[in-house]
């Protein structure tokens, strides 16, 4: 930033604060995992993930890390099935499967539309796939998609920040409006959608991190989204490193992410779950951070409010200063 003091945070400025990828081999998933979630029936049960390997994400948004684990071209037809077939190998039997691909699953360079077939038969014998996509590129591809698939589809869309000038300088290339049309697109044709909303973006104090995260809850349901994630915003892509040093980003305490999770919930409009990667970032008490982590988890997976974690260090300690009640 010290180029220009006014910067305007675009594809060029974003990637050249970029570090390197890692490197991956396109005929892997990049991780995969079973975590537990709340299924909108109410029961808990286990999710598969596999994060997929392909051809990074066109849009180049500030906070966004997940280039890390990606190609610079497009992987060839018969990879990303050859991913899902690998990973599910490696996986127990579960009912619900997430294919995240670091981007846009219908984006056509990074998930060929010709390997839809073959991942619809490979995926057969799950009850729900989530897949994730940009709001702009929700289209009759989807359908396409769905109309292949045995298991439920349903489409997760980054809706970020309702802060119109935070939106806008995130580098999301997208609108409000875009966003409530890929919901409104999703729900005629009965698709349910989550999206993904960020705990404190920069430019944000803690307050208005709260504040705003709570206003996107209310706007992604208010549009139809069924189930809002709220995701604590992390540096580490280079261009999130470098607001920091110059005080334009500061990450979010846990006790916000708490106190968004418990307004979510109090809604009683749809699921909402915070997410739990990485906790110890976002606490600077080492007292309280396990039982804040087990309320969350707890909050998560029961979608009610359990009472705020009671510190020994409560008077010294910057989380627990913070306790909302
Ligand atoms: S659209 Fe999603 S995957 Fe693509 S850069 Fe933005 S946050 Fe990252
Ligand atoms: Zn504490």
């Amino acid at each position: 930033m010290s180029e220009n003091s006014n910067p305007v945070f675009d594809d060029k400025w974003i990637l050249a604060k970029r570090g390197q990828k890692n490197s991956v081999d396109p005929q892997k998933p990049y991780s995969w995992l079973i975590e537990k979630e709340r299924t909108m029936s109410g029961k808990i049960e286990d999710v598969a993930i596999i994060f997929l390997t392909n051809r990074e994400c066109p849009f180049h948004c500030l906070m966004c890390d997940l280039w890390k684990n990606t190609t610079d071209e497009s992987v060839s037809p018969g990879s990303i099935p050859n991913q899902i077939e690998w990973a599910l190998n490696q996986l127990p039997p579960v009912k619900h499967l997430k294919l995240y691909n670091s981007g846009s699953f219908f984006d056509e360079r990074a998930i060929p539309k010709e390997d839809y077939q073959k991942i619809a038969s490979l995926i057969s014998s799950f009850e729900t796939v989530i897949v994730e996509c940009h709001p702009k590129l929700i289209n009759e591809k989807c359908l396409v998609f769905r109309d292949m698939l045995k298991p439920e589809l349903q489409i997760a869309l980054g809706l970020e920040t309702v802060h119109p000038e935070t939106l806008s300088k995130l580098n999301k290339q997208m609108t409000l409006d875009d966003f409530s049309k890929a919901v409104g697109f999703l729900n005629k044709h009965s698709i349910k959608s989550r999206a993904f909303i960020l705990l404190r973006p920069p430019f944000q104090s803690k307050e208005e991190g709260i504040y705003w995260a709570e206003k996107s809850i209310d706007f992604a349901f208010n549009s139809g989204i069924e189930c809002c994630i709220i995701i604590p915003v992390r540096a580490g892509n280079g261009a999130m490193d470098l607001l920091r040093e110059h005080g334009s980003f500061s990450p979010p305490d846990i006790n916000s992410l708490e106190t968004v999770l418990k307004y979510g919930i109090g809604l009683n409009k749809g699921r909402v779950f915070a997410d739990t990667w990485d906790l110890e970032q976002f606490s600077s008490c080492n007292d309280c951070l396990d039982s804040r982590t087990s309320r969350i988890i707890e909050m998560n997976l029961n979608q009610w409010v359990v009472g705020r974690v009671k510190c020994k260090c409560k008077a010294t300690c910057d989380s627990c200063q913070a306790a909302e009640d």
